[in-house]
C-alpha cells in the first residue's frame, strides 16, 4: 500500500476518463499486497476498503467493468489514503461470496477454541486455486478470503460469528454451496442486449432533433453542419469521437431524396449496434481520415450499418452494388468531346465521392478486373 504524506499532497488525484479502481491508490496489486500485508490473494485488493476487486480468471472485459462499477459508486476513488497500520496485522474481512446453504447449518456447541484449520467451513488455498484462482484459504462462513499466515487471528475473531459456525473435526473443504458476489462473475455488467435495444427503441431522437453536444462553429456551419453528436467509446478506452449532423436543406433536391429516414421500410434508425462498430467507423473517418472496409457473410449487417450512419448523419447514402457486368466507364467515368475539346465525364463513384454524402461500394471484389 503506497503511504502518502497527507499533509503535502492534494486529496484527490486528477485522473483523466472514467473512474476505475486501477488509477486509486488504494489499488494494491500482487506485489503491493506482499509488501504491505506479507502474502497476495491472487488479485487486486482494494487497500481502504479490504475488498477483492477482481477475480483471477474473470475475463478482461468483465473484470473492467467490475472496476469502473466499484470505482463509480465509491466515494473514496483516487483519495489518497495512508493504510490503516491494523490492517498490516489484523484479519480483514475479504468478502468474495456467501455459502447459500447457511441458513440450514446447524449451530454446534463451540466449546473448544475455533481453529480454522478443523473447521468445516475452511477451504483451503490449493482448493480455492483450482476452483477460483484466489491463492488464500477461505472461509465459508464468512464468505471471506483469509491472508495466510493470520489464521489464528480469524480464529479469534471467529467468537462474533458462532451463529453462522458449524465446526467439524474434519475439514470438509467443499466448495458445492459457495456463491461468488455476482461482481466476480464474468458476465458482471454486460448489456442485456434485449433491454439495450428497448431502450434504443424508448429513447430514439430523431437526428433532426438531436441537440448539439459540442458548439457548431461559423466554419462548420458554412458546410453545412447543423449539430455534432457524441459517439462513445463502448469499451470506456478510447476518447469520444463527433459525428456531424446535417442539415438536409443544404442539398439539392434530388439528393435530399437519398437521405434515409425513420419512415423508410428498410427503417435505418433500428440498427443496433451490438459490437460499438458506430465508434470505430467513426474514430476511422473524425480521427484517421481513412475509408473503413468491412467483410462478412451476407445478412450480417454491413449494409445496415452504412444506412444507420447517413440516417445519423442526415446525408445521402449512395450503394453503388458491384457486379460482373458492372462497368468501369458506369463506376469511375470516362472522357468525353465536348465543345471541342477532351472533358473527364465522372461516374458514379466519382460523383458521390466528390460530394458530401456517404458512398457504400457494396462487394467491390465481385466485378471484373479492372473495377
Ligand atoms: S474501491 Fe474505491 S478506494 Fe478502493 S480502489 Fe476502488 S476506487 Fe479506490
Ligand atoms: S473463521 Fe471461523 S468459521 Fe471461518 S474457518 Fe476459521 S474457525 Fe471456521
Amino acid at each position: 500500500m503506497p503511504v502518502h504524506n497527507t499533509a503535502t499532497m492534494p486529496t484527490k488525484i486528477p485522473v483523466k476518463g472514467k473512474p476505475t479502481c486501477t488509477t486509486c491508490p488504494s489499488f494494491l496489486t500482487g506485489r503491493v499486497q506482499q509488501d504491505n500485508l506479507g502474502t497476495t490473494i491472487g488479485s487486486p485488493v482494494c487497500g481502504r476498503k479490504m475488498l477483492p476487486l477482481v477475480a483471477p480468471r474473470q475475463s478482461k472485459d468483465a473484470a473492467s467493468r467490475a472496476l469502473e462499477h466499484t470505482a463509480s459508486n465509491c466515494k473514496w476513488h483516487n483519495e489518497i489514503v495512508r493504510l490503516d497500520p491494523l490492517r498490516a496485522t489484523d484479519a480483514p474481512n475479504l468478502s468474495v461470496g456467501m455459502d447459500t446453504n447457511k441458513a440450514e447449518q446447524t449451530l454446534e456447541d463451540v466449546t473448544s477454541r475455533p481453529d480454522c484449520l478443523s473447521c468445516g467451513n475452511y477451504v483451503s488455498a490449493a482448493k480455492v486455486q483450482q476452483e477460483y484462482g484466489w491463492t488464500s484459504p477461505l472461509c465459508r462462513a464468512t464468505g471471506s478470503i483469509m491472508l495466510e499466515g493470520r489464521l489464528e487471528r480469524y480464529a479469534e475473531k471467529c467468537g462474533s460469528y458462532a451463529a453462522r459456525q458449524p465446526h467439524h473435526p474434519i475439514p470438509s473443504n467443499a466448495l458445492g454451496s459457495f456463491t461468488l458476489l455476482p461482481a466476480f462473475s464474468d458476465t458482471f455488467g454486460k448489456v442485456n442486449e434485449a433491454s439495450a435495444y428497448k431502450q434504443l427503441l424508448d429513447n430514439y431522437v430523431d437526428p433532426k432533433d438531436w441537440p448539439t453536444e459540442r458548439p457548431v462553429t461559423a466554419k462548420f456551419a458554412e458546410a453545412g453542419i447543423r449539430a455534432w453528436r457524441k459517439i462513445v467509446d463502448p469499451d470506456g478506452y478510447g476518447e469520444d469521437v463527433y459525428l456531424p449532423i446535417f442539415d438536409g436543406s443544404i442539398f439539392p433536391e434530388n439528393e435530399r431524396a437519398l437521405i434515409p429516414q425513420a419512415t423508410d421500410s428498410e427503417a435505418p434508425h433500428l440498427y443496433a449496434d451490438h459490437g460499438g462498430i458506430i465508434y470505430t467507423m467513426a474514430v476511422l473517418w473524425m480521427k484517421l481520415d481513412d475509408t473503413p472496409a468491412a467483410w462478412g457473410q451476407g445478412g450480417v449487417g454491413k449494409t445496415e450499418l452504412a444506412r444507420h450512419l447517413a440516417w445519423l448523419m442526415q446525408i445521402p447514402f449512395h450503394r453503388i452494388v458491384i457486379n460482373s457486368a458492372s462497368e468501369i466507364d458506369d463506376i469511375g467515368g470516362k472522357m468525353l468531346f465536348k465543345n471541342n475539346q477532351t472533358v473527364p465525364h465522372y461516374g458514379r463513384l466519382a460523383r458521390a465521392w466528390k460530394s458530401i454524402g456517404l458512398c457504400l461500394l457494396d462487394e467491390p471484389n465481385t466485378g471484373p478486373a479492372d473495377i
